[in-house]
């Protein structure tokens, strides 16, 4: 099996993943990276722009699940409680676990999902090994430290080969 790393489509941030737009897709639930994709890091509680989506989502039909890789025991529980979604923490990304397990708690098959992050080695790869749509954001609020600074600028070959560029 070859594998691209080449995001399906790449958007500006997670908001301009619309209802419309995963409906063209066919997609009936968006599983999500947490950090950099819905708040930067740093931040713990959701705030109003990202709840608005989410709730443009539900009232469209579809089930949004956080899957993170976040080491911390704390920090996925902390933010999907106060937004009201599910969320598999630990998931290992690109490992498919974390994916499998979220679609198996929703009822869901691979063709009804996608997949929405910032990074290609963990979120994108996912995605790809999944067999579901990648779609990929830029970090919000800017990548954080030296080594995301050369992460994000190793990135951005891979999406600027995206069919899909609608940054
Ligand atoms: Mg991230």
């Amino acid at each position: 099996m070859s594998l691209s790393l080449v995001p399906d489509y790449v958007f500006r941030d997670y908001k301009s993943v619309t209802p419309t737009f995963l409906r063209e897709l066919g997609v009936t639930m968006l599983m999500t990276d947490l950090d950099y994709t819905l708040a930067p890091k740093s931040r713990r509680k959701p705030d109003d722009a990202v709840r608005q989506w989410l709730q443009e989502l539900r009232d469209a039909g579809v089930t949004v699940m956080v899957i993170s890789n976040n080491r911390s025991s704390t920090r996925a529980g902390e933010f999907c409680d106060a937004l009201g979604v599910p969320y598999v923490r630990h998931a290992g990304k690109p490992s498919r676990r974390g994916l499998r397990e979220g679609m198996e708690r929703a009822g869901k098959k691979p063709s009804e999902c996608a997949f929405l992050g910032d990074k290609l080695l963990t979120d994108v790869l996912a995605a790809k090994r999944m067999g579901i749509p990648a779609l990929m954001v830029e970090p919000l609020e800017g990548p954080v430290g030296a080594w995301n600074h050369v992460l994000h600028l190793l990135q951005r070959p891979f999406k600027s080969l995206s069919g899909h560029d609608q940054r």
